[in-house]
C-alpha cells in the first residue's frame, strides 16, 4: 500500500503522524511511504531521518494527498484539505467528529474511509489510541502545578518536594484514571503529599494497592472535597464521565475556601472541566486568576511536548496501521473488532451511532 504522512496544518500542532520507526516497520512490510518535507520537525525528526529508513519526500501536501492510499495524521483535516481527500483514500487520525458538523459533512461529501483514533476500543472498552495523550496530560499536569505555585507566577510560593525540615506541598487529585494516576505518580515521585479520589472504588483499590504510602485515596464526594480544597496547594481535575460534560466538583464558591496562590490544573477542560470556573487556554496564555487562585486549563496540554507525544502516540497507532497496510481496511477490520470500532464514516456513509446522534440525523 502507499501510505502518506502529511504535515500537520492545524494550528499550533507539531505533533506528526509517524516516526521514523513506524516508516521502518510499514518499509519492512514492503509498504512505499512518502512523508511531506518538515513533517516531523516539530518533533525532532528530519527529512533524513525518514529517508535513511526508506521513506520518500515529498514538497508539498497536495502531492502527498494525491499519490497515497492511506493517510496517517494526527488531528481532523482542516478546511484547506477537504478538497485533497480522495474517494476511498483511507484516513486514519483523530477525529472528534460529533464535535464538528462541517468536518463529517465534508468526509461524508469526500467518501473517504474515515478510521478515528478516539473510538478504537479494546475488548476491556478502553480506549488504546486515546490513553497515551491522557498519561502525557496527567505527567504533565504536575509539572505545569509545579511551576504555578512559584510566587512570581502568583502561586502560593511552595516547593512541591520540600525539604529537610519543611513539610511538602500538598497535591489533591480528583479522578484515579488515566490521568489522575500518572499524576499522582508524578506529584509523589517529587516528594508530595498526594491525596487521590474517584467515585469508583476498583480505581480507588487500584490506586491504593500501587502508589507510595504517601498517596493517600478517599472517596470523592463533595464533603471530602470542600474539607481538602482549604489545605491541599495543588488541584488536579481529571475526572471523565465517558461522552458527558464533566461534573463541577469545584463551583465558583469553594475558591474562597483555599488559600491565596492554590494552583488548578483542570485537565479535564476538554469535556468542560470539573470546576465551575475552568475556561479553556493556550500554550502562549495557559494561566488566569480568579479569587486569588491560579487556573491553568490548556485543552491541548499534549501539543508541548510534541516529541513525547508523537512517540507515544505511534508506539499504540502503529500496530493498526500496518494492519491496515498489510491488509487493506475491509479485511482489516474484519479480523480486528477494536479497528473495527474505528470505522466512523465509510464511502459517504456515517457507520458509527453516536456522530449520527449527534447531529440528529435519520440514516
Ligand atoms: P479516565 O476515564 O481514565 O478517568 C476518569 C476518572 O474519573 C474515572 O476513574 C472515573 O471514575 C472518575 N470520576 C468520574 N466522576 C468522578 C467524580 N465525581 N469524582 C471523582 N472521580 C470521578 O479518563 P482520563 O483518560 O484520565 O481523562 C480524564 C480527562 O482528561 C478527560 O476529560 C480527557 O479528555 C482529558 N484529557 C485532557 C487533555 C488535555 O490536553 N487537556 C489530554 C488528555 C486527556
Amino acid at each position: 500500500m502507499i501510505v502518506g504522512i502529511p504535515t500537520e496544518i492545524k494550528n499550533n500542532e507539531s505533533r506528526v503522524g509517524m516516526t521514523p520507526a513506524g516508516v521502518f516497520e510499514l518499509v519492512k512490510n514492503n509498504h512505499t511511504v512518502y512523508v511531506q518535507s518538515g513533517a516531523g520537525e516539530g518533533s525532532g525528526f528530519f527529512d533524513a531521518d525518514y529517508q535513511q529508513v526508506g521513506a520518500s519526500v515529498l514538497e508539498t501536501i497536495q502531492e502527498v494527498y494525491a499519490i497515497a492510499e492511506m493517510i496517517v495524521k494526527v488531528k481532523e483535516p482542516i478546511a484547506e484539505e477537504y478538497d485533497l481527500i480522495k474517494e476511498g483514500q483511507i484516513l486514519f487520525t483523530y477525529f472528534h467528529f460529533a464535535s464538528s458538523e462541517p468536518l463529517t459533512k465534508a468526509m461524508i461529501k469526500q467518501k473517504a474511509i474515515c478510521i478515528a483514533y478516539e473510538t478504537v476500543e479494546d475488548e476491556e472498552g478502553t480506549l488504546p489510541l486515546l490513553t497515551p495523550m491522557s498519561e502525557v496530560a496527567g505527567r504533565m499536569a504536575i509539572q505545569q502545578g509545579a511551576k504555578y505555585l512559584e510566587k512570581p507566577v502568583k502561586g502560593r510560593g511552595v516547593l512541591l518536594g520540600g525539604v529537610p525540615g519543611v513539610a511538602p506541598g500538598r497535591v489533591l487529585v480528583l479522578g484515579a484514571g488515566v490521568v489522575g494516576i500518572q499524576a499522582a505518580k508524578m506529584a509523589a515521585g517529587l516528594g508530595a503529599h498526594v491525596t487521590i479520589m474517584d467515585i469508583n472504588m476498583k480505581r480507588l483499590r487500584y490506586a491504593n494497592d500501587v502508589m507510595p504510602p504517601h498517596v493517600v485515596t478517599e472517596f470523592s464526594n463533595e464533603y471530602n472535597i470542600r474539607k481538602h480544597i482549604k489545605t491541599h496547594d495543588l488541584i488536579i481535575g481529571g475526572v471523565l464521565l465517558k461522552g458527558k460534560k464533566a461534573p463541577n466538583l469545584i463551583t465558583r464558591d469553594m475558591l474562597k475556601e483555599m488559600r491565596p496562590g492554590t494552583v488548578i490544573v483542570d485537565v479535564a477542560v476538554d469535556q468542560g472541566g470539573c470546576v465551575e470556573t475552568t475556561k479553556p487556554t493556550t500554550h502562549e496564555d495557559p494561566i488566569y486568576i480568579i479569587d486569588d487562585v491560579v487556573h491553568y486549563s490548556v485543552a491541548n496540554m499534549p501539543g508541548a511536548v510534541p516529541y513525547t507525544s508523537t512517540v507515544a502516540l505511534t508506539n499504540v497507532t502503529l500496530p493498526y496501521a500496518v494492519r491496515l497496510a498489510n491488509l487493506g481496511w475491509e479485511k482489516a477490520c474484519e479480523k480486528d473488532a477494536s479497528l473495527k470500532k474505528g470505522l466512523n464514516i465509510v464511502s459517504g456513509k456515517v457507520v458509527y451511532q453516536e456522530i449520527i446522534e449527534a447531529f440528529s440525523w435519520e440514516e
